[in-house]
């Protein structure tokens, strides 16, 4: 069956990956971007999920190529990293507003469709710096563990009305995001992952899709490490 899928900031990295992904099984796939446009093959809106505005009217334009979203990926995200002395409120709150207040945001609009139709299927893209922190990224470490709780919340609010809401928290992928550290702080991370290698955007992708599968038709709450072995007992 063609879902109508929504992943946010699916115009590069690993939200291209998995809305690449789920228009490969044939679902109708839309992303948001911020001006860069839509990738070959997949219907674009323009969207700041910081922007309430933004986000209502690129729900409403997905609406209406689409129909509802069935699946919503809350992927978009960013960091900002400096040691907690150094940081400035101004730097938390702008990465809590993206990564946390923006899932809210969407998840938000999503979820009042998805109660008409008794299905819905939300996926929100963690971190595994979320469960074990990280010196550094306080700011992003909260917004990740939020989700957590967000998702958890969510499951049991809407549960009954046959919407899931889990959590990815992927460890580290080869994307832009992480192409910005340096390379010592890559080399050290990379010692402590079992798997000794970064993943690649498309192994998260599978584990987003299974989510929004009819085979995960059970599980919700659930928070699924995609990290090599990095996060292990967290
Ligand atoms: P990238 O930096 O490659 O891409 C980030 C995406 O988010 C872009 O599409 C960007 O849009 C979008 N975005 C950022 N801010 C906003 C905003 N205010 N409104 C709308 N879109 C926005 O990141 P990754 O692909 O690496 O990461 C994707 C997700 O996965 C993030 O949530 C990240 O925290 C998480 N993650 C990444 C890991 C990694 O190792 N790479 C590890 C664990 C989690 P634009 O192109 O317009 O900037």
């Amino acid at each position: 069956m063609s879902r109508s899928v929504l992943v946010t900031g699916g115009n590069r990295g690993i939200g291209l990956a998995i809305a690449q992904a789920f228009a490969a099984q044939g679902d109708k796939v839309a992303i948001t971007h911020r001006g860069s446009g839509a990738p070959d093959g997949l219907f674009g809106v323009r969207c700041d999920i910081t922007s309430g505005e933004d986000v209502e009217a690129a729900f409403t334009a997905v609406e209406e190529a689409h129909g509802p979203v069935e699946v919503l990926v809350a992927n978009a995200g960013i960091t900002d990293d400096t040691l907690l002395l150094r940081m400035s409120e101004d730097q938390f709150t702008r990465v809590l507003d993206t990564n946390l207040t923006g899932a809210y945001r969407v998840a938000k609009r999503a979820s009042s469709k998805m109660l008409r139709k008794k299905f819905g299927r939300i996926i929100f893209i963690s971190s595994v710096v979320g469960l074990t922190g990280s010196a550094g990224q306080v700011n992003y470490a909260a917004s990740k563990s939020g989700l957590v709780g967000m998702a958890r919340s969510i499951s049991r609010e809407l549960g009954s009305r046959n919407i899931t809401a889990n959590v990815v928290a992927p460890g580290f992928v080869e994307t832009d995001m992480t192409a910005q550290l340096p390379e010592a702080r890559q080399k050290e991370i990379l010692a402590q992952v079992p798997l000794a290698r970064y993943a690649q955007p498309a192994e998260v992708a599978g584990a987003v899709t299974w989510l929004a599968s009819d085979a995960a038709a059970y599980v919700t709450g659930a928070v699924i490490p995609v990290d090599g072995g990095l996060g292990m007992g967290h």
